[in-house]
């Protein structure tokens, strides 16, 4: 038989189906995969079951209900100032993973190159490269996750074509500052380059920190695609609704895309969301403040036992450093030992890079009940006693 599609044979399962699957089987608490462990809130998903039994069930719009669209736009102005027509600059898509993609496929021709940061979400370079896009890396390293500004000028040339920012960022817990983000715009405009920012996490910034949308900045409106999701927005990741705000000129070619993947995404879904973006300012402020009481929890705890652990400014995850406990192994061993020895699952950040990752550093999710939280420190204190692992200060 000829081989199938190579890159595809090639990428391996995703980390966070291996860990997931790894804390099924050993009964461990999963901090490992992001996704809340309640609800999110009763009133939207009402909204989504009421909207299932009002005979709206066929085909939505290809760019998506125009409640939603609304919804969407009105929410890049509440939030960012920012003006967004609901009609041509506004496409629903079927969580974010597939607007990431859309917006890729509208972007790239192959032999592009794509300008990328790592640590990065798992699902970037394999569409960059199904796409015939060349990857241009660039790393940030722990601890300090600082934005490496020669190397990401060097990464820039004539073929670029977009770079791909993630903020807040997974799995760092990095928000861009407005330094970093005015240096990347720089660059987006030398070298008339678009932006793909996958904003997923916008909500989900604490201590202070400031999410800014790339698109905010001057001269950035016309080049930037933004993508948010309902899943992170509203505690519903399963949901899978996701939305990219853009310009026109562009967003076209979004629809074109996505018409092509999966043309429309759930309408009582969709509407749920739309009426969920809607919701006053102090829903959206409660969700930062609790989750942000959840993160210092995990935090305060994981210091306890001995984890170095980095500042998380947003996202669902905090970084943790293991090399004081005295396991030897590295990053992968130790998330392939904890579900089974300490009842707990965790990813490797190093399954965020491509080559020479750093090997002492796993993401802990702390989106989750504060009972479970303790539960899970509780577990790691145990294991971290029994195994008499030597603890500095
Ligand atoms: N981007 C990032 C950085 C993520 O962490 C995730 C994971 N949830 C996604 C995109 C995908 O979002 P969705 O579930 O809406 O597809
Ligand atoms: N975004 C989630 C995470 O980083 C995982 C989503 C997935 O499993 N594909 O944990």
């Amino acid at each position: 038989m000829k081989p199938a599609n190579t890159l595809l044979s090639q990428t391996g399962t995703t980390i966070f189906t291996i860990m997931s699957a790894l804390a099924v089987r050993h009964g461990a608490i999963n901090l490992g995969q992001g996704f809340p462990d309640t609800e999110g809130p009763a009133d939207i998903v009402h909204q989504a079951a009421d909207a299932l039994l009002d005979h709206r069930n066929q085909y939505p719009p290809l760019t998506g209900l125009p409640e939603l669209r609304e919804a969407v736009a009105a929410a890049n102005k509440r939030f960012y100032g920012l003006d967004i027509d609901a009609t041509s600059g506004v496409v629903v898509t079927s969580g974010a993973t597939e607007a990431i993609t859309a917006c890729l496929m509208a972007l790239i021709n192959p032999g592009d190159e794509v300008v990328l940061i790592e640590p990065l979400y798992d699902t970037y370079l394999p569409v960059v490269k199904l796409l015939g896009g060349v990857a241009r890396l660039v790393r940030l390293e722990p601890p300090a996750w600082e934005l490496p500004r020669e190397a990401l000028a060097a990464a820039f040339g004539p073929k670029t074509k977009l770079l791909l920012l993630n903020s807040p960022m997974n799995p760092t817990g990095k928000v861009f500052t407005p330094e970093e983000l005015g240096f990347i715009a720089g660059l987006l405009l030398k070298h008339d380059a678009y932006a793909v920012c996958d904003e997923v996490y916008e909500h989900l910034v604490f201590s202070g920190a400031k999410h800014i949308p790339l698109m905010t900045l001057p001269g950035m409106a016309e080049r930037s695609l933004r993508i948010g999701s309902a899943g992170k927005t509203f505690s519903l990741t399963g949901w899978k609704v996701g939305y990219v705000s853009g310009p026109a000129a562009l967003m076209g070619l979004v629809a074109k895309a996505h018409q092509n993947l999966t043309f429309t995404t759930a309408p009582n879904l969709q509407r749920a969301v739309a009426y969920g973006l809607a919701k006053p300012d102090e829903y959206f402020a409660t969700l930062a403040d609790e989750l942000q009481l959840r993160r210092d929890l995990l935090d305060t705890g994981l210091k306890r036992l001995g984890f170095i652990t980095l500042p998380a400014q947003g996202s669902y995850f905090i970084t943790a450093d293991f090399s004081a406990l005295g396991f030897t192994g590295d990053d992968m061993e130790f998330c392939r030992m904890l579900p089974e020895q300490a009842g707990v699952a965790a990813i490797p950040v190093s399954a965020f890079y491509v080559e020479t990752p750093p090997r002492h550093y796993v993401r802990f999710a702390f989106c989750k009940q504060p009972a479970v939280l303790e539960a899970a420190l509780e577990r790691l204190a145990r294991w971290t006693a029994a195994k008499a692992l030597t603890v500095s200060a």
